[in-house]
């Protein structure tokens, strides 16, 4: 019989890929999310609309599954979670220790929880030319103001389920994920995505609008990249906070240009200073993700913008179409 997983967020960017990806595995899949998948419909097995924030909610969710990987979260890019760090860590908090619960009386087999970056310490990350994170440098701990705390608070509890109950947890710091079928506009969208858009929608000689200085540093990792990364730790034995991410650190100003590169356009660059733009500089150190997995994100930079792009001018052209109709 199937393994059966569940993948909740699976209306989001990384739970639609993942959702796809588990079932090419040969998996039954169960996702959940509160909304329906923006850009296609969800090829899981059973999709469930439900609020994870409450307890009954996640019971009926992890009931006969035996994988859970928890993707769902309130989040968006950098303007997004500087904006609401209360609404965020409640939200977060209630749908992380209700699904922890839930599973833990369940039986789940195994638990993945979507951990991020954003856990490191500010002041690690102070310099564009950054040294790259271990997976050790999260303490003395400094994260990301909401966001970032309840991400390392529930890597904590992901932790003491599996030292108090023996529920198989796994924490993955995902590093800045960018690929088709994610969000690229309304406000939650990441860089590349908002990159890509304001550059499909310029004209072949135009500048576009970028938050700071363009100086400021990241690494970024394409969707198949991620998907499979999850399932390679999944189903590991290693069971401490792992960093998922390139170590490939580029500046903004720097995939701009990949990006116009790609489009075929001249693009100058206004910057807004007054806008968010995040830690000066953040990159993945992958030594400890080599070592456990014999393996690491492959995909370039350049090969996974050009699908992205492509993607996101495709939905532009649909958008302004239906504007035009
Ligand atoms: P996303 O916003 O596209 O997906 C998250 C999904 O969770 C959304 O579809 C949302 O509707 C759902 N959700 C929110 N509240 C919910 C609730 N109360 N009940 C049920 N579903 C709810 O984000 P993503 O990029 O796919 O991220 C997936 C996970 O990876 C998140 O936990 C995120 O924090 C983490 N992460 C992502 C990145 C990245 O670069 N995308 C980086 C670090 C960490």
């Amino acid at each position: 019989m199937a393994t059966k997983a569940l993948v909740t967020g699976a209306g989001g960017f990384i739970g639609h890929h993942l959702v796809k990806y588990l079932q090419e595995k040969g998996y039954w899949v169960r996702g959940v999310d509160i909304k329906n998948p923006d850009f296609e419909p969800s090829d899981a097995d059973e999709f469930q609309l439900l609020d994870l924030r409450l307890e009954d909610n996640c019971m009926q969710a992890t009931d006969g599954v035996d994988e859970v990987y928890n993707l769902a979260a309130d989040m968006g890019g950098i303007g997004y979670i500087t904006a609401s760090h209360a609404d965020i860590a409640r939200n977060n908090i209630l749908i992380n220790a209700n699904m922890l619960e839930a599973s833990r009386i369940n039986k789940i087999s195994r638990f993945l929880y979507s951990s991020s970056a954003c856990i490191y310490p500010m002041y690690k990350q102070t310099e564009a030319d950054v040294t790259p994170l271990k997976e050790t440098d999260a303490y003395p701990a400094d994260p990301e103001e909401g966001y970032g705390w309840e991400k390392l608070f529930t890597e904590k509890m992901c932790q003491y389920y599996l030292e108090d109950h023996g529920l198989e947890t796994r924490s993955v710091r995902f590093h800045n994920v960018y690929g088709p079928i994610g969000t690229y506009d309304g406000g939650k969208e990441k860089a590349p995505a908002a990159l890509c858009r304001k550059i499909a929608l310029a004209s072949d000689v135009d500048s576009i609008e970028v938050w700071g200085d363009g100086e400021q540093t990241r690494s970024f990792m394409y969707i198949s990249d991620c998907v499979e990364g999850i399932f390679r730790i999944a189903q590991s034995d290693y069971r401490n906070p792992l960093n998922l991410g390139t170590d490939h650190l580029v500046s903004i100003n720097e995939l701009i240009d990949i990006i116009s590169g790609i489009a075929g356009k001249t693009i100058d660059k206004d910057y807004d200073l007054t806008k968010p733009q995040g830690v000066r500089g953040r990159n993945s150190d992958n030594s400890l993700l080599r070592d456990v997995l014999n393996w690491e994100p492959g995909i370039t930079l350049e090969e996974g913008l050009v699908t992205t792009y492509r993607w996101i001018s495709e939905q532009t052209l649909v958008q302004s179409e239906k504007v035009v109709s």
